[in-house]
């Protein structure tokens, strides 16, 4: 058994459907779950249209070009004399409507988040569930509220591993043996069975979730790039695709920012040993890249770039030297506040550390300290981490750059520059 998941992307348009279903059809008669995110970037038109409910703007034009968007794509797949779509289309909306309507503020934003933009992923799957039964792929169209459960940690959702792994099973066991079992990524379920969601691009995550429930014998990641690159190659020139990566490599590269897959898919599938693939949907026989427990000697430099980032300085004033009761201070607010450190470094009168922007919380950790240092700070910086450097990739990577912070350890290198 395996598992696929494609991503908003993957389901852009009719086109790319198409193409999804006829990646499904080359793979049978494999036993297939499929994992399908919100299509296109509907997930960040259902934020836009959930922050003009939240200012109590009028968002009727933004749910309508949304709707037509979705009407649009099963009218270039021929489905719309589906009666049946049509009306699951048309309740999708209207629960959707319903909610932004009765957006206050008491419910609490996250929670109200995940009953909105959760529909995204609902809607793409009954759009793709009816292609593919249309185009002769019998599929079973599984609720993933009913079977990935959660705590009610709304938006960052963290998973009861054991209820999920036992529903999963029971659920795929009766209807895998003669369909392909198509899912919705990053949802999942309270247990008041209220819609929860794992985070922004959470739909990886849901692939491993899978994967790991029913042992499959391997995940599949169907991407717009041919594989994990070195690099992002919206930003540098010459990557290179690993064709092979040690599971604890990746996960690191994750860890430093690498967005092409998310941070928590690699640690369940390493923990059970399951081949994680990462293969371009725009080339589906190209081999992409396998990820698995391997040793590769002189593995490629690894750069992972990330913007938006602030460097905060804590200044001791008294001519007295930063001690670990400083560093607890600090580490105590950053841990309350929540943050996460990129990077830091202190010398014998400062701590300084690097971490996304973040107006809000960077002022409560400025309000929080300030009696105890002077604190400086700045933002709008860019980071960059290379795993397994070698002296030719810093030079050039630092070429023409002010550089702020500069650091590295025997296999990874860091900096901080202005952009
Ligand atoms: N649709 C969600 C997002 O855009 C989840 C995902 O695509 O993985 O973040």
């Amino acid at each position: 058994m395996k598992v696929f998941k494609f991503g908003g992307a993957s389901v852009k348009d009719s086109a790319t459907v198409q193409n999804m279903a006829n990646i499904i059809k080359a793979n049978q008669p494999e036993q297939l779950i499929v994992i399908i995110s919100a299509m296109g970037k509907t997930t960040n038109s259902i934020e836009g249209l959930l922050q003009s409910a939240l200012d109590a703007e009028d968002f009727s034009e933004g749910l309508m070009s949304l709707q037509k968007f979705h009407n649009n794509i099963v009218k270039e797949l021929n489905l719309s004399h589906d009666e049946v779509l049509g009306k699951e289309i048309a309740e999708i909306y209207e629960e959707l409507e319903s909610q932004l309507n009765s957006f206050s503020s008491s419910l609490g934003y996250d929670y109200l988040y995940d009953q909105t933009v959760s529909l995204g992923e609902i809607l793409s799957t009954k759009i793709v569930v009816t292609f593919l039964n249309h185009s002769g792929i019998d599929c079973h169209w599984m609720d993933a509220r009913k079977v990935i459960k959660t705590d009610s940690l709304h938006r960052a959702a963290k998973i009861d591993w054991g209820a999920t792994q036992n529903i999963i099973r029971s659920n795929v066991s009766q209807h895998i043996e003669d369909k392909v079992i198509v899912s919705q990524g990053f949802i999942g379920s309270n247990s008041n069975f209220d819609t929860t969601t794992l985070g922004r691009e959470g739909s990886d995550f849901t692939a491993a979730i899978f994967g790991t429930s029913i042992k499959a014998e391997s995940v599949t990641i169907w991407k717009d790039v041919p594989g994990v690159l070195n690099a992002d190659p919206k930003k540098f020139e010459n990557t290179k695709r690993y064709k092979q990566l040690p599971f604890k490599e990746a996960a690191e590269m994750t860890f430093y920012g690498a967005t092409v897959i998310h941070p928590k898919t690699i640690k369940p599938l390493a923990q059970m040993n399951i081949p994680l693939y990462v293969k371009s949907f725009k080339n589906p026989d190209e081999p992409g890249t396998l990820i698995n427990e391997c040793t590769i000697p002189d593995l490629a430099p690894a750069i992972i770039h990330k913007d938006k980032q602030t460097v905060i300085s804590f200044k001791i004033s008294d001519f007295s030297f930063i001690n670990e009761h400083h560093i607890s201070l600090i580490f105590e607010n950053i841990n309350r506040l929540n943050l996460t450190i990129n990077l830091m470094q202190n010398s014998a009168i400062s701590f300084t550390i690097c971490m996304d922007d973040n107006p809000a919380k960077r002022e409560m950790l400025r309000t929080a300290l300030m009696e105890e240092f002077l604190i400086y700070y700045n933002e709008g910086l860019e980071l960059i981490t290379v795993k397994n450097y070698n002296q030719k990739t810093i030079t050039d990577l630092m070429k023409d750059k002010e550089v702020i912070i500069e650091q590295r350890s025997r296999n990874n290198f860091q900096m901080v520059y202005k952009a």
